[in-house]
């Protein structure tokens, strides 16, 4: 008899690491980050139309202290880099990045000297959105891919060292 079948009804059986992911994915708090044009969607994203609350995450928290999800919504210019840089360095683990818009993602259409050319040479990024700007839909999308990603992250990792590791190995396949 399987264990499942031994014990009694009303019990469920899973992992500290199931459990800890779970709710580690039903509580981000986005730090209050803006940079431009995307970061107007990001906050229709919070009103009611939208309702980030659904997924647990309605306070965009003032201080980095209280927040472990960066959405950089926006072109990242070379003087905001180290400000970004700060406050990521700010935000408790376990953290995450998510990249929002192709400017903060590779630059866009500012090839040029002030914008930096992709946010993960500032900071590791986990999850990377297209378009310009990004709608709601989109970045909600975004974010419950990411709720994928954490729930299934295990305890203890290095998530830093992790996004780097699979960047390189992108690079040299
Ligand atoms: Fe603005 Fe488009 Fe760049 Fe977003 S991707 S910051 S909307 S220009």
């Amino acid at each position: 008899m399987g264990l499942e079948e031994q014990v009694p009804s009303g019990i469920l059986l899973s992992t500290v690491e199931a459990v800890a992911g779970y709710a580690r994915k039903g509580s981000l708090w986005p730090a209050t980050f803006g940079l431009a044009c995307c970061a107007i969607e990001m906050m229709g994203t919070a009103a009611g139309r939208f309702d980030i609350a659904r997924f647990g995450m309605e306070p965009f928290r003032a201080s980095p202290r209280q927040a472990d999800l960066m959405i950089v919504a926006g072109r990242v210019s070379q003087k905001m880099a180290p400000v970004l840089r700060q406050v990521y360095d700010q935000m408790p683990e376990p953290k995450w990045v998510l990249s929002m818009g192709v400017c903060a993602s590779s630059g866009g259409m500012f090839n040029n000297y002030a914008i930096v050319q992709g946010v993960d040479h500032v900071v590791p990024v986990d999850i990377y959105l297209p378009g310009c700007p990004p709608r709601p839909e989109m970045l909600l999308n975004a974010i419950i891919t990411l709720h994928e990603q954490i729930g299934r992250m295990p305890l203890g990792v290095n998530r830093e060292q992790a996004v780097r590791a699979a960047e390189e190995a992108a690079l040299a396949s």
